[in-house]
C-alpha cells in the first residue's frame, strides 16, 4: 500500500435521508413509527382473539400473529437502528434521543407479547405444535419457533414471568443503569507535561495505550484511585444485580449461572469448556512475544498497563477512499460477492466515517429492516487501526447481506457468532498487508496487532470468564464482600495470564472498571469474545487453504448462521464436533502462530 502524506482528505458522511428523508424530524419516519404503535395494538388483539389450542381450523390465525410478531421485530428493530443512528452522529439530537427512547419502549411492549407466545406455545402438544411449523410460511422460522418453546419449558409461570420482567426494570436493570452514571461521573486529576486536567475513566482508557509507560502507569494509578472510592458502591451493584439474577434463575430451576449466557449464545457449556481448557494449554506460547515486546519496550516487569504498550510504526495515515480500496481488492480475491457489495456500500454511502467533534465515539454496524440495507458508523482519521475498524464493520455489514433475503426470525444470529464475518474480513485485510509490507517496522506493528488479539482473547477474557464464574460460586451463599471481589479478581489473574504478568501488575479492581460485569441484558459477556476469535479464525483458515471456491461456502454458512446453533453450523458447514477440543487446538495455534516472527523481527530491529 502506497503511503498518503500526512494531511489527509475529510473521510465522507452517511446517506441517512434514503431510509427516512430529514433526520429526526422526518415525516417519513414518524409515519413509520405511528404505523409500528397502531400493528402493536393490533398484535395484542390479535393474541388476546388467539384460539387456545392450534387446530387445523385455528392454524392460520396461530401462523398471522406469528408472521405479524415477525414483522413487528423488524419495524422495531428499524425504529431503534435509525434513532441510533442519528444520536452517534450527533449527541445533541434530543428529538432522536426521545425516539430512541420510544423504540425501547415498543421493544419491551413485543417482549410480553412474545413471553405470552412463549406460554401459549406450552400449552400444545408437540403433535400441535409440529403441526403449526409445517405451514408453508412458517417452515423457514422454525428453529426460532422451536428455541422460543424450549425457553418458555424452562421459565416460569407467565404472570410471574410478567411481574419479574416488570421488577427488572426499577431493580434489575436498574443497578445496570446506576452503575454506567457512576462509572461515568467518576474524575480524577490526570497531569502530563506539567499540565493537570480532570479526565473521566473512558479517557483514561485511551492513555493506556500511550507509547509512554510512565503515562501508561500513571494512568492506571489514576483509574485505580478513581475506583477506590466507588468500590463500595460498585460491589453493592454487582452484588445486587448478581443476587436478583441468582434469585430468578433459582425459580426458573436453572442450576448453572451460565444457563441464560448459553442460551443467547446458542451454544453448549461442553463447547465452552473445550475452548478454555486448550486456551489453558496454549497461552504460554504467548510468552515469548511478550518478552520480545517488553525488551523492545525497555519494560522490565510486564504489568496490567502493557497491555496496549503499541509496537513498530504506527504513523503512516491511509486517505478513506485508499483504504475502502484496498479492502475491496482483498475481499476480491476471495470473494467477487462480498467484494460487489462492499464497493456498493462505499459507493452508496452507507458508512458515517468523518472525524469531527460531536459524534459518538466507538463503531458499529446496523441492519436497517425492510430497506435490506445496513449502516456503518465509525470515526475515520486514517490510522491502520481506522482502515481496520472499515473492514470490520464493513464485514459485519456484508453478513447482513447475505442474510436479506431470509425472514428476521432466522436471520438473528447469535452473540457466538456474530462476529463470524467481522472478524473474518479484518484478519484478510491485515493479511493481505502483512504480504505486502516490507519495511520491517511496518511488519513488526501488523504481526502486533495480530498476537495482541491474541494476547487479549487468551489472558484478559479469559480471566474474566474465570472471575464471573468463581464470584457466582460465592454468591449463591451470600454477598461477597470487596476484598474478597478483588482477591478473586487476583487469583483469575494469575490463573489465565499464566505467568505472563508480572506479580506486581495485576489489576484488583477490574471487576469495578470493566463495564460488561454490570451489563444485566447479556450475562457472562466474555466467552463469546474468545469463542468469535476463534471461530471466525477457523473459518478463515478453511479459506486459506480452499481458497475462492471456499467463497459460496462461507455464504452458506452465514446465511444458516440466524437458524441453527453454532454447533449445527461447525457441523454442516465446516465438518467439526466444536465440543470436541480438536477444532480449538488448530484454531488457538493458529492464533499464536504468528509468535517466532514477531520475535526474529523485534531482535533485528
Ligand atoms: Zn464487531
Amino acid at each position: 500500500m502506497s503511503v498518503a502524506p500526512q494531511k489527509i482528505p475529510p473521510a465522507p458522511r452517511w446517506d441517512l435521508d434514503s431510509i427516512f428523508p430529514g433526520g429526526s424530524g422526518s415525516k417519513e419516519f414518524r409515519t413509520h413509527r405511528e404505523k409500528t404503535k397502531t400493528d402493536l395494538d393490533t398484535a395484542a388483539t390479535m393474541l388476546r382473539d388467539l384460539p387456545e389450542q392450534i387446530t387445523l381450523d385455528s392454524m392460520l390465525v396461530w401462523a398471522d400473529f406469528i408472521l405479524k410478531m415477525q414483522e413487528l421485530d423488524e419495524n422495531i428493530d428499524l425504529v431503534r437502528a435509525f434513532a441510533g443512528c442519528l444520536t452517534s452522529q450527533n449527541v445533541d439530537d434530543d428529538e432522536a434521543q426521545a425516539i430512541e427512547a420510544k423504540g425501547d419502549l415498543y421493544h419491551s411492549e413485543w417482549l410480553k407479547l412474545r413471553t405470552e407466545l412463549e406460554a401459549r406455545s406450552l400449552k400444545q402438544s408437540d403433535e400441535q405444535w409440529a403441526m403449526l411449523l409445517a405451514e408453508p410460511r412458517l417452515k423457514e422460522v422454525a428453529f426460532y419457533l422451536n428455541e422460543l418453546r424450549v425457553i418458555a419449558r424452562s421459565k416460569m409461570a407467565p404472570q410471574l414471568e410478567r411481574l419479574a420482567l416488570d421488577l427488572a426494570v426499577s431493580g434489575y436493570h436498574a443497578w445496570n443503569r446506576l452503575y454506567d452514571k457512576m462509572a461515568g461521573d467518576i474524575k480524577v486529576d490526570f497531569t502530563r507535561e506539567g499540565k493537570t486536567e480532570r479526565v473521566s475513566m473512558g479517557q483514561l482508557a485511551t492513555k493506556m495505550a500511550d507509547p509512554d509507560r510512565a503515562v501508561r502507569r500513571h494512568a492506571f494509578e489514576k483509574m485505580t484511585e478513581g475506583w477506590e472510592t466507588q468500590a463500595n458502591l460498585a460491589s453493592m451493584a454487582l452484588n445486587a444485580l448478581s443476587g436478583f439474577r441468582l434469585a430468578l434463575y433459582e425459580q426458573r430451576g436453572w442450576e448453572s449461572p451460565m444457563h441464560e449466557a448459553l442460551v443467547i449464545g446458542r451454544v453448549k457449556q461442553e463447547t465452552v469448556d473445550s475452548m478454555w481448557s486448550v486456551i489453558r494449554r496454549l497461552t504460554g506460547r504467548l510468552e515469548p512475544f511478550i518478552s520480545a515486546k517488553m525488551k523492545l519496550s525497555g519494560i522490565d516487569k510486564f504489568r496490567w498497563y502493557d497491555e496496549f504498550a503499541p509496537c513498530g510504526k504506527t504513523d503512516t495515515l491511509y486517505d478513506f477512499e485508499e483504504a475502502g480500496r484496498f479492502i475491496v481488492k482483498q475481499a476480491t480475491a476471495f470473494s467477487p460477492h462480498m467484494a460487489e457489495f462492499m464497493k456498493m456500500a462505499l459507493d452508496k454511502r452507507w458508512v458515517e466515517a468523518e472525524d469531527r467533534s460531536g459524534k459518538r465515539g466507538g463503531a458499529f454496524c446496523t441492519g436497517m429492516g425492510t430497506h435490506k440495507q445496513s449502516r456503518v458508523f465509525m470515526t475515520y482519521a486514517g490510522t491502520f487501526d481506522n482502515l481496520l475498524t472499515l473492514a470490520h464493520e464493513l464485514g459485519h455489514a456484508y453478513h447482513g447481506w447475505v442474510l436479506r433475503d431470509r425472514p428476521p426470525f432466522a436471520a438473528a444470529y447469535p452473540m457466538s457468532l456474530a462476529e463470524t464475518a467481522s472478524i473474518f474480513t479484518e484478519t484478510l485485510v491485515v493479511d493481505a498487508a502483512l504480504e505486502q509490507a516490507t519495511d520491517s517496522q511496518q511488519r513488526l506493528m501488523l504481526l502486533e496487532q495480530k498476537l495482541q488479539a491474541a494476547y487479549v482473547m487468551f489472558t484478559d477474557i479469559h480471566c474474566r470468564y474465570l472471575f464471573e464464574k468463581n464470584f457466582y460460586r460465592e454468591r449463591k451463599e451470600g454477598v461477597v464482600p470487596k476484598e474478597r471481589l478483588c482477591e478473586l479478581m487476583v487469583d483469575a489473574q494469575k490463573r489465565a495470564f499464566a505467568g505472563l504478568l508480572d506479580e506486581s501488575g495485576h489489576h484488583p479492581l477490574f471487576w469495578c472498571s470493566k463495564l460488561h460485569f454490570y451489563i444485566s441484558d447479556v450475562p457472562f459477556y466474555n466467552f463469546p469474545y474468545t469463542f468469535g476469535f476463534l471461530f471466525a479464525g477457523g473459518v478463515y483458515d478453511r479459506a486459506r487453504k480452499e481458497g475462492s471456491s471456499f467463497a459460496d461456502k462461507y455464504r452458506a454458512l452465514l446465511s444458516d448462521s440466524g437458524s441453527m446453533t453454532t454447533e449445527d453450523v461447525a457441523e454442516k458447514h465446516l465438518g467439526v464436533d466444536l465440543t470436541k477440543e480438536d477444532f480449538w487446538v488448530d484454531a488457538a495455534g493458529r492464533a499464536v502462530a504468528d509468535v517466532d516472527e514477531f520475535v526474529k523481527l523485534a531482535e533485528s530491529g
